[in-house]
């Protein structure tokens, strides 16, 4: 609570005589609130206004909920006034500042920094000796910096005290860098910046761009650039390793669209239905996939047809996908149940089962090929010894989804979905909203809702690719395609 003598003085509102006890009335010109004590919703310019508390009156002080000066003195004041309680700042006036969530990402060889900006701000970027200078088109900066920590090429990430600016402190090792630039939900973008060592110590670096000019938000925005592997290419003298092996290397992404055919899922309140909202998905993260990071994508489906959970599971499986993930639309009788989760398999529903099955169960129908060993595993076990991994797997799309789609309370659970006992890859269950909330239906078939669920889905495969690349001697199957002279995976 806030008294409002104090926000009479900074926000120019005169406080009338009150003739009635009980009530308090405030002006701006001629716009005027009238407050009552214990009462939760507030007169303001003619309007009615809800408080999350009600105004106190305590020894003739009067006092509001903080939230009062966004919902009500903004709507008296010829100048915007904003809150923002999570930084706790209050902006008066046209002022431009940007909310900038900073994260630091290791992987690899390389560092990337990425920069969620809302809202859209143009930005520029450049090296000035041994930093890096991202500077904002805005009047201040709300920064919040998370998991940065120090490495080979940087020593420090801070905002630059009385500029709009965030700098980057490198170290000898630094080489070069390269920016991005992707639209986000809700008017944000976000800016990629991936550093590179020293073109010396490494064989393909790319040649220093400085400076480089931000190019706002805009899909053309060199979309290749985030998609440099952290792989290494195939060593020949290596031993060819039987699949129980973790594998070191993503190529190929299967992508489940669930439901379709005889099976609609849920219905919205609108009547969209789970089956043509997981289609589109499906399809989206499929191109952007194939365009941007060259991997091989396996669909369970393409259309519009009826496939069981145990045959989404062996298609993931025969095509030898090594992600899996099913993306579903979730319902709820509370109509206002909102946000995404993520789903990897619960060991404890299906653990017991695994092992009473034994190695005489159903075997996971994958198909041999030229000189690969088969990998012959009970139905029941495939995704059990891919537990760590889909965990893991999960987290990451959990944690990228989050900065860009609303999550719900539980954005990370296990599970018993059918469709994962079978996968013998990590693998995890999307459910990308709730279609029976008429604000998500809406949400869940628009472009833009979409476009950022795959936006986070396509980081977070980059993200958990480049950390499981940078993790222990790649091992590289016999009919694995050696990269090409760039070294890129394509
Ligand atoms: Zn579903």
């Amino acid at each position: 609570m806030v008294a409002v003598s104090q926000l009479a003085a900074s926000f120019d509102l005169t406080i009338a005589d009150t003739p009635q006890p009980g009530r308090l009335t405030l002006m701006r010109g001629d716009r005027i609130i009238v407050l009552t004590a214990n009462e939760g919703l507030v007169s303001v310019a003619g309007q009615l206004v809800a408080l999350p508390s009600p105004p106190l009156e305590r020894d003739g002080e009067w006092y509001v909920p903080i939230d009062f000066i966004g919902s009500a003195v903004a709507l008296v004041h010829d100048e915007p006034v904003e809150l923002r309680r999570r930084s706790g700042l209050v902006l008066l006036g046209a002022v431009r500042v940007p909310q900038i969530v900073a994260r630091y990402q290791r992987s690899g060889r390389q560092s990337r920094l990425r920069l969620m900006v809302t809202p859209a701000t143009e930005y520029v970027i450049e090296q000035d000796a041994n930093r890096l200078v991202i500077t904002l088109d805005a009047d201040a900066l709300d920064l919040e910096l998370r998991d940065v920590r120090p490495d080979p090429l940087v020593s420090g990430i801070q905002g630059v005290d009385g500029s709009p600016a965030l700098a980057i402190d490198l170290r000898e090792n630094f080489g070069s860098f390269a920016a991005t630039t992707e639209p986000a939900l809700g008017g944000a973008v976000e800016i990629v910046i991936d550093l590179q060592p020293r073109p010396a110590e490494v064989t393909r670096a790319g040649p220093p761009r400085t400076p480089s000019p931000g190019s706002g938000p805009g899909p053309n925005a060199t979309p290749g650039a985030v998609a440099v592997a952290g792989e290494t290419g195939a060593d020949a003298g290596l031993p060819v390793l039987s699949e129980l092996a973790p594998r070191r290397a993503i190529r190929a992404i299967a992508i489940d669209a669930g439901h379709g055919g005889d099976d609609i899922g849920t219905r919205g309140p609108e009547g969209s239905l789970e089956k043509d909202v997981t289609l589109a998905v499906a399809q989206r993260l499929r191109n952007r996939i194939e365009s941007e990071l060259g991997l091989r994508v396996v669909l369970t489906r393409t259309g519009d047809s009826t496939v069981s959970l145990d045959e989404r599971a062996a298609i993931a499986n025969n095509d030898r996908a090594d992600l899996f993930i099913s993306l579903h639309a979730n319902a709820s009788v509370r109509e206002t149940a909102t946000g995404a989760e993520v789903f990897y398999l619960s060991l404890a529903e299906y653990g017991d089962e695994a092992r009473d099955a034994g190695f005489t169960g159903q075997l996971v129908p994958t198909v041999g090929g030229g000189t690969r060993v088969l990998d012959i595993v009970p139905w029941e076990m495939a995704q059990l010894r891919h537990a760590d991994q889909s965990a893991r797997w999960a987290e990451t799309v959990a944690d990228e989804l989050s900065l860009r789609v609303p999550m719900s309370p539980r954005g990370l659970q296990q599970a018993p979905f059918r469709v994962l006992v079978g996968a013998n890859m990590p693998a995890v269950v999307l459910e990308m909203g709730f279609i029976s909330n008429p604000d998500q239906e809406a949400q869940l078939t628009s472009t833009t809702f979409q476009s950022s669920i795959v936006s986070g889905l396509l980081r977070s495969i980059i993200r958990y690719r480049d950390e499981i690349a940078s993790e222990g001697t790649p091992v590289a199957p016999r009919d694995a395609v050696p990269p090409d002279a760039t070294g890129r995976s394509r």
